[in-house]
């Protein structure tokens, strides 16, 4: 088979910066973990596990792993003084590329024995602050309520990028990936001062059919342009394959929210598509009488399992 490899596919900047972040701490020792996974690949998590490096699902969990640190320090005596804290265990906890919410932040940066760094993408850290800057109260003398605005965020509830994006607004706000969902709640409520944003990595085509239905409509929105381009990019590219191939391969972890979309979007161009977390999932049965394949991949997929995919289909 003839294998079109998509330029784009595997680590964005983002994810990039987060693993080069992680493995600096790792080369340089000692008690390492990340808050929530880094990202979501199972290869790559694995990899790191292997490592040592723990990951965390909640600040609880932080919590509790540390008291052995506190039992530790309890031997040292003198807690406080400058010999005790000199000696003081630590762990490095790392923040994901997705972020988190700024209260759980903030709880972690005021833990003893923890050493919190920021790995979150630079695009989400802008997402975040133009949500929260954009969201704030406009005073009545120029012009404003007086009121936070509600901040109308097209993504995926529960994602955990957006429950970070959420924590930045000022005010209410609702999270939907239903177009309908959000467009009626903004005619509902439309002497309210709302701020449309979206997720980093949801499908821009569809972003802006929403746009466009909450501008022409009488709601006073303001838009915040935050999916990133890279999503974009890939997206398209994929498309582009899409078009040329007989049928497309999307390599990436199936809890990788841009994967599952970039699998969707490509689907829909009526296109025989299979998502793999690796080649050991590609069947050969399902490529029958094609001729042509495209090939991409999801911003948190390893160059290498890229690669591999790539082998075997061209052996095919
Ligand atoms: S997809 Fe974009 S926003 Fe998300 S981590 Fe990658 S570079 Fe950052």
């Amino acid at each position: 088979m003839q294998v079109l490899r998509s330029k784009r596919a595997g680590f964005c900047m983002g994810v990039a910066l987060a693993l080069s972040k992680l493995d600096d701490l790792v080369s340089k020792g000692g008690h390492v973990a990340t808050f929530g996974p880094i990202i979501h690949n199972p290869f790559v998590l694995t990899e790191y596990a292997m490592k040592g490096v723990r990951c965390f699902k909640t600040v609880q969990d932080v919590k509790d792993s540390l008291e052995p640190f506190y039992a530790f320090s309890e031997t040292l005596g003198t807690h406080g003084s400058p010999v005790a804290e000199e000696k003081k265990p630590f762990m490095n906890v790392l923040v994901r590329a997705h972020g988190i919410p700024r209260e759980t932040e903030s709880f972690l940066r005021g833990l003893s024995h923890v050493l919190l760094n920021d790995a979150t993408c630079p695009r989400v850290k802008d997402a975040q602050n133009a949500i929260n800057d954009a969201t704030k109260a406009m005073p009545l003398e120029s012009g404003g309520m007086g009121k936070a605005k509600t901040l109308l965020l097209y993504g995926d509830v529960n994602h955990p990028e957006v429950d970070g994006l959420v924590s930045y607004a000022c005010g209410r706000y609702i999270v939907s990936s239903d177009i309908e969902k959000i467009v009626s709640y903004a005619q509902k409520h439309d002497s309210e001062h709302m701020v449309l944003a979206a997720q980093t990595t949801q499908d821009r085509p569809r972003f802006d059919i929403l746009k466009e239905r909450l501008l022409a409509s009488a709601c006073n929105v303001q838009v915040l342009e935050t999916i990133c381009d890279a999503t974009r990019l890939r997206q398209e590219e994929a498309l582009e394959l899409a078009s040329k191939a007989q049928a497309m391969v999307v390599i990436g972890g199936k809890e990788s929210g841009n994967t599952k979309r970039l699998a969707e979007i490509v689907f829909s161009q009526n296109i025989p598509t299979v998502l793999v977390e690796n080649a050991e999932e590609l069947h050969r049965e399902f490529f029958k009488g094609i001729k042509v394949v495209g090939v991409t991949a999801g911003a948190s997929t390893p160059k290498c399992l890229v690669d591999e995919a790539e082998k075997i289909l061209s052996s095919w």
